[in-house]
């Protein structure tokens, strides 16, 4: 992946929430300069593993949510939250549009493992 491409702002992040889950998986995150493309190919032998095994345990998929214009290093930082269901409208309701949204002036604070409250 280019640089240029990771910190320009001109991605589409979608997150598709699974009706069923798929083992572990409820969410699929991804990111795409051109959505309608990328939705084309999941499910093909050009979209993720895991669209596709969705597709093919006859799971149904739909886009729960998008952020438009942000930059792809953005779908990073929500991956880093390891937890997609709070990120979905379809699963916790409106409060969840509340959640990732993309700020560049935000100072994400990380605890470490020394700093963490016991
Ligand atoms: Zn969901």
């Amino acid at each position: 992946m280019a640089n240029k491409e990771f910190w320009s702002m001109d991605v589409t992040i979608y997150l598709y929430h699974f009706s069923r889950p798929l083992y572990h998986a409820k969410h699929y995150l991804g990111s795409s300069d051109d959505l309608t493309r990328r939705c084309a190919e999941h499910g093909t032998l050009q979209g993720s593993k895991l669209m596709r095994a969705a597709a093919q345990a006859g799971i149904k998929v739909r886009i729960a949510r998008t952020w438009k214009g942000t930059p792809r290093y953005h779908e990073a930082l929500l991956h880093t939250r390891k937890n997609h269901s709070l990120l979905c409208p379809i699963c916790v309701g409106p409060k969840a549009l509340k959640r990732g949204i993309f700020n560049p002036t935000s100072k994400t604070k990380t605890k470490s493992r020394k700093n963490r409250k016991k």
